[in-house]
């Protein structure tokens, strides 16, 4: 396969074949993949503006029975650790979040067998008679399938009564890497690839913004990256015309410390900053039907998070005021509003605070 052919048809936005993505993601030189990624980028995004927000990640509870082998966050029901977010805690949480400028809560699991359909529509029901403008990014896929086995109700049957308590968006959490043969070595007991497709199917049926996650550098191979980001592309490509579907795609690397995968299996995380670049690069070329690109700068620090910014990201996400879950296994890059605006003009952009539906706050 020629290389140019393929740079070709991706200018044109026409979509790759997998065979073309692997060819792009295993062959180009790097400075080429962020020049094509880029002339694509400026397709769906034209200027120089980069979208950031604020928000603050607030765990329910850290009781998950899922035991998902790069999670360090979730405990064991039973465990003296485990823990339930009450009321008084979201409330000083929300208070300190509406005071930094912020009015989004990304609230996220673990699945607490306790825990049943009316206890998160109660949640969802009091935190939004409590602070009317909070908009609730909540729960994901793996969640949602969860709950409709327990309650034996449809995916769409579970969405449509946690819009109705008050749900906003529904992040593209618990995709990890979409393939069968990866979830059953670090996620076997979450849903798998087709449950995982078949809630954001749903979700965009019911026009409920989402968004696509990847988190890499396990034990995947690169073909399985592809593989995920066709199946993202081909979901898309389904979505009812004029609905939300794929907002935006976000990948980041597995963080290693201290997680079952690496003490018991050995396995470290691959990630490298240029391998990083790659990644973003050839998800801004092999998604040519989701519009935002966002790089992890939680996860991958700022010099890499302003590097990706030439590389066919337009967003950096969210200041977020409380994290937990990659904070577990390693993760420490923190910065606020000022911080997050500095980073942007550095890199040689113009910074736009926006929303969760990434329209300008
Ligand atoms: S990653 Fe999520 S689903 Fe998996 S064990 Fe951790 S909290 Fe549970």
């Amino acid at each position: 396969m020629v290389l140019k052919d393929i740079y070709r048809k991706a200018f044109d936005l026409t979509p790759l074949t997998f065979d073309e993505g692997l060819s792009l993601y295993t062959r180009a030189p790097l400075e080429e993949l962020m020049f094509v990624a880029n002339r694509v980028r400026q397709a769906h995004n034209t200027g120089k503006t980069v979208g950031w927000m604020i928000d603050r990640n607030v765990n329910i509870t850290n009781i998950c029975f899922s035991q998902c082998s790069f999670c360090n966050f979730c405990r064991k029901k039973g465990s003296t650790e485990g823990y339930v977010t009450s009321t008084e805690e979201y409330k000083q949480k929300i208070d300190e979040l509406f005071s930094l400028g912020g009015d989004q809560l990304l609230l996220q699991g673990g699945m607490n067998p306790e825990l049943g359909l009316d206890f998160y529509t109660d949640l969802f029901r009091n935190l939004k008679n409590m602070y009317p403008s909070l908009k609730l990014h909540s729960l994901g896929p793996p969640e949602i399938v969860y709950l409709a086995k327990k309650e034996k109700l449809s995916y769409a049957g579970v969405l449509s009564k946690l819009v109705e308590a008050g749900l906003d968006s529904l992040p593209g959490a618990g995709a990890e890497i979409l393939s069968d043969r990866v979830r059953k070595i670090v996620s076997p007991a979450k849903a798998t690839t087709g449950e995982w497709l078949g809630v954001m199917e749903e979700a965009h049926r019911l026009n409920l913004p989402t968004s696509a996650t990847m988190m890499y550098g396990h034990v995947e191979t690169p073909g399985e990256r592809i593989e995920h980001l066709v199946l993202l592309r081909d979901l898309q490509d389904k979505k009812p015309f004029g609905h939300y579907g794929f907002i935006t795609f976000i990948p980041w690397p597995f963080q290693d410390m201290g997680t079952e995968l690496l003490l018991k299996q050995g396995i470290r995380s691959s990630y490298t900053a240029n391998g990083y670049i790659r990644m973003i690069a050839i998800s801004r070329i092999m998604l040519n039907n989701i519009q935002h690109l966002q790089a992890s700068i939680l996860t991958v620090g700022k010099e890499t998070g302003m590097l990706s910014l030439h590389a066919g990201a337009d967003d950096l996400g969210s200041v977020m005021i409380e994290e937990n879950v990659v904070s577990a296994a390693g993760s420490s890059n923190r910065f606020n509003a000022a911080e997050m605006q500095e980073i942007i003009k550095e890199a040689g952009f113009a910074p736009l605070r926006r929303d969760q539906k990434y329209e300008p706050y």
